[in-house]
């Protein structure tokens, strides 16, 4: 559960709504695994011209040597480095799986939960027994008010019908933990999906109608019902994205920040029994909460009553069976799949067993397991190493800050105190979670399952009404992205994306520059884009510019709003410039702030960065070089198609293009000329940091 405001420096699962059950982006690839080093000489295609498409000359061959693996959506730095860091997890899973350890060690919960996960024989013998007393509790349900102690309990099991309950930071008093309840409960990646009009949108609809159907077929509905059912359950989803906010405009807190008396909100919205849903969901007693979308649940509180209770049901039997699919016999998983990946996304084939188990014991039990991964793959000075250099980029922060010519002296000031203020979160957590009161069985794979939700939610909820720990993570250690947390004022990074190709030893100072550098860069940027501006040092939702620097500010973010909403997505489909604003803001003062920092550095060595290096290139062509190459990939059109809808962050061409159209300093890097492509009239260019 992550908090409602995070950014990263790649869609994750989250962001990009893909629902495979066992949560997999990543894995499978026949291909050997190998780390692709930080400078990659092998995907460079000398044939094109860096001057007319960098990207094309930066990556050029890579698609060419690293094809789609059959079971993934698309193939790129952050999967293939993942596809190394699920190598390691798995065997450290394969040796805890048979160690025979001590009931109640992290061995033996990290081993059990992976092996139960695997024994696809057990699972299918079992059939529908394991969740079946779910089903009993959904079909005994007779009224309307019997629905709320449901939806809590589903909710406390990870099943999020309807909409949604979390710990999050209060905006405006970032000390404190709040409860949130938030839209949700469709189905489709996001609100659009049921809205748009169009060829493509209309097939994907009836195919999401099909889904439905099959799933309540596989449920003993009889075939004309479930067709029936099913269409039923669709028009429910459609009122509730109707009645959903939009994902560009839930870029705005204000619009996602809404403190209310509980008394007042269940008042207004009597059909969800708000209070007696949030004692049976285990949220600590409240008087006050943020209701972060206050239209949904209005919205929602006439559907509780207008729509049919048979049809309510359905709902709540489809999401809680797509929710276990992994968990369940074959024909379940194999209908999520089909849908969630081969439809949606346009990957052929399922990925391997092992990997999702791995994945699934990742989700459940990240920190036992990111605890001996860490051991093993992060030791040494990493931790103090990556520290350094985290700090040479808030440093070129401190001295871009002060050169702007834009903002006020008033302003500057403020915006040095908060970048003071940043904490930097790097490879694993100081102090490790405690999963002691989590039972995890042997052969149990549903039970686990849903003991590691249960376990989680409660742990999430627990937070409400104490204090913020600042230590916690949102992610596990082996994870290949990074973030910011503007609530938090902190930029993390896992041990699992400090590896080649975003951080290797091996290579230059420039090229690790232009990787891991930016990537830091681009996470110190969110804590001032278009979002994160909005946070002060503290991490309260205040405004600290003056009315000028605001303006100003806007003036230079809506030069990018219009530059990215010119560049092509996929086929007909533009980038979404005000969707994407926060993520290109970030990867323009990301690459930037990486710049500053390599000059820094050669000057302090007394270092040229003209001359050409053993490998043909001169730090500067380094540099760019390795931000372009962070982004070389390999992606199926459905995929593209999906995250251009959806993803905050640009494609990964527009990600290479985008910033170097804006840096003179790459032209005169690669001796462009004015006029071309990637070196448009200087007035053309965008530059908000
Ligand atoms: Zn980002």
């Amino acid at each position: 559960m992550s908090p409602l405001l995070t950014r990263t420096i790649r869609c994750s699962l989250a962001c990009a709504a893909l629902l495979l059950a066992a949560s997999a982006l990543y894995a499978q690839t026949p291909a050997p695994v190998r780390t692709i080093p930080g400078f990659d000489k092998s995907a460079i295609d000398t044939t094109a011209d860096p001057c007319a498409d960098f990207y094309q000359y930066a990556c050029g061959n890579y698609s060419k040597l690293h094809p789609i693996p059959a079971d993934l959506p698309s193939f790129d730095q952050f999967s293939n480095l993942y596809e190394f860091n699920l190598q390691a997890l798995h065997g450290i899973l394969e040796k805890a799986s048979t160690a025979h350890a001590a009931a109640g060690s992290d061995e033996q919960k990290i081993g059990d939960y992976y092996a139960s996960c695997m024994d696809t024989a057990a699972i299918d013998k079992a059939g529908l027994a394991p969740i079946q007393p779910e089903l009993d509790r959904i079909a005994a349900i007779k009224s309307r008010d019997e629905l709320t102690p449901e939806i809590a309990h589903l909710q406390r099991i990870s099943v999020d019908a309807f909409f949604s309950l979390s710990a999050d930071q209060d905006f405006k008093d970032a000390t404190r933990e709040i409860a949130v309840m938030d839209q949700g409960g469709l189905g489709l990646p996001e609100k659009d999906y049921y809205l748009r009009t169009g060829a493509k949108d209309d097939e994907l609809r009836g195919q999401y109608v099909q889904h439905i159907a099959s799933l309540l077929k596989l449920l003993g509905t009889p075939p004309d019902a479930a067709g029936k059912n099913a269409a039923d359950v669709m028009a429910f989803e459609t009122e509730l994205a109707k009645v959903s906010l939009g994902n560009v405009e839930r870029r705005d807190p204000d619009k996602i920040y809404h403190m209310q008396q509980v008394t007042k909100f269940a008042s207004g919205t009597p059909n969800l029994h708000v209070a007696e849903f949030l004692k049976d969901a285990g949220a600590p007693p409240v008087t006050e909460l943020n209701v972060a979308t206050p239209d949904f649940f209005a919205g929602l509180n006439q559907l509780m009553a207008s729509t049919n209770l048979d049809t309510l049901k359905n709902y709540m039997r489809v999401f809680l069976v797509d929710s276990f699919s992994s968990r369940l016999p074959k024909p379940f998983d194999e209908e999520n799949f089909d849908f969630y990946g081969r439809k949606l996304q346009g990957i052929p084939e399922q990925q391997a067993r092992w990997k999702r188990c791995v994945n699934a014991t990742d989700s459940a039990l990240g920190e036992v397991l990111g605890k001996v991964y860490v051991a093993q793959y992060f030791g040494g000075d990493s931790k103090t190493r990556t520290a350094e250099e985290v700090k040479e980029i808030e440093a070129a922060m401190g001295r871009d800050l002060n050169q702007l010519g834009w903002m006020s002296p008033a302003t500057k000031v403020k915006a040095q105190e908060k970048l003071a203020a940043i904490v930097d979160k790097i490879g694993y957590p100081n102090k490790w979670r405690d999963y002691s009161a989590l039972t995890i069985a042997s052969g149990d794979a549903m039970g686990n399952s849903v003991r590691a939700r249960e376990f989680e939610s409660d742990y999430q909820l627990h937070k409400i009404g104490r204090p913020v720990d600042k230590g916690e993570w949102d992610m596990t250690p082996p994870t290949v992205n990074a973030d910011y947390l503007p609530t938090m004022n902190t930029i993390n990074f896992p041990a699992g994306i400090l590896q080649p190709a975003f951080y290797d030893r091996t290579a230059s100072d420039a090229s690790n520059y232009g990787h891991i550098g930016a990537v830091v860069g681009h996470e110190l940027t969110h804590g001032f884009d278009d979002e994160g501006r909005k946070f002060d040092a503290q991490g309260n939702l205040k405004d600290w510019w003056t009315t000028d620097d605001a303006k100003g500010f806007e003036q230079r973010t809506d030069c990018l709003v219009n530059e990215y909403n010119s560049f092509v997505a996929v086929d007909d489909l533009h980038v979404n410039g005000k969707l994407t604003l926060g993520e290109n803001t970030a990867d323009n003062g990301g690459l930037r702030l990486a710049w500053m920092a390599l000059l820094a550095n050669a000057a302090s060595k007394h270092e040229s960065l003209e001359s050409k290096t053993a490998n043909g290139y001169t730090p500067k062509q380094e540099l760019f070089l390795g931000w372009g190459q962070n982004w070389c990939a390999s992606e199926r059109p459905e995929f593209l198609r999906l995250t251009a809808q959806t993803d905050v962050h640009s494609p990964d061409r527009v990600r290479a293009n985008g910033v170097v159209v804006n840096m003179p300093e790459f032209r005169q890097a690669f001796g462009c000329k004015v006029g071309q492509p990637m070196a448009p009239a200087p007035e053309k260019m965008c530059r908000v940091w």
